[in-house]
């Protein structure tokens, strides 16, 4: 299978080329169909397998080809355990929606709070965050997830095994339930508090490994 068996935007097909990507991984093959679908999706997949390009590739589709249900607030969140991998996936979000009009800011623990919530006003269409802080902003109202349509979980393992939990049930319950689609990654499925979790967020989630 090739990229061009996938449905993509010419846009993105291009911008995959250009990276000199030759064939989608194994996480991307599959992956990639359910989330432009429209499905909750529950994958394990490690680092290295490509996951970051399966879920952003079809997010930057949706938001090219679907009109917004709010103007204001962000359409896409990406939640990440470390600001390393949260940095990154910004790195790959970045090469997607350059020469678009659609922004993507990094929210990050550590910086200075105030300043950063100065990005919230530009109306970014993509977050890319690490939630303890994400859920401080939401808590101080400088951002509202109700016009949220899609919710990934990068590595979720890695962020309830750093004690995210709470701030995960929080995030989650002022994000957009109705119309939202949800995606899970972790590198195992055989971890109690992932399947909890993905019972209470995913509905009738495809699951996937790769
Ligand atoms: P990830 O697992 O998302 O952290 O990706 C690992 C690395 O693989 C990143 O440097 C990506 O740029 C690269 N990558 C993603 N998709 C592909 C692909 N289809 N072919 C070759 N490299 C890829």
């Amino acid at each position: 299978m090739q990229f061009d068996d996938l449905g993509l935007d010419r846009r993105l097909l291009s911008l995959i080329a250009h990276r000199g990507f030759e064939k989608p991984t194994d996480i991307q093959r599959q992956a990639i169909p359910v989330v432009m679908a429209g499905k909750d999706l529950l994958a394990s997949s490690k680092t290295g397998s490509g996951k970051t390009l399966a879920f952003l590739l079809p997010a930057m589709q949706r938001v090219l080809r679907t009109k917004a249900l709010s103007r204001r607030d962000p359409r896409v969140l990406v939640l990440a355990p470390t600001r390393e991998l949260a940095k990154q996936v910004y790195g790959q979000l970045r090469m997607l929606t350059s020469g678009t009009p659609h922004k993507a800011a990094l929210v990050l623990g550590g910086e200075n709070f105030n300043e950063q919530a100065k990005v919230f006003r530009q109306s970014p269409t993509f977050v890319v965050a690490t939630p303890g802080r994400l859920a401080d902003h939401l808590k101080q109202h400088h951002l509202s997830l109700a016009g949220l349509e899609m919710l990934i979980l990068d590595e979720a393992d890695r962020m309830l095994d750093l004690g995210f939990k709470a701030q995960l049930d929080a995030i989650n319950e002022q994000a957009n339930h109705r119309l939202r689609q949800t995606l899970m990654f972790s590198a195992t499925l055989d971890h109690q508090q992932v399947t909890d979790m993905a019972a209470g967020l995913l509905k009738s989630p495809k699951r996937i490994a790769a």
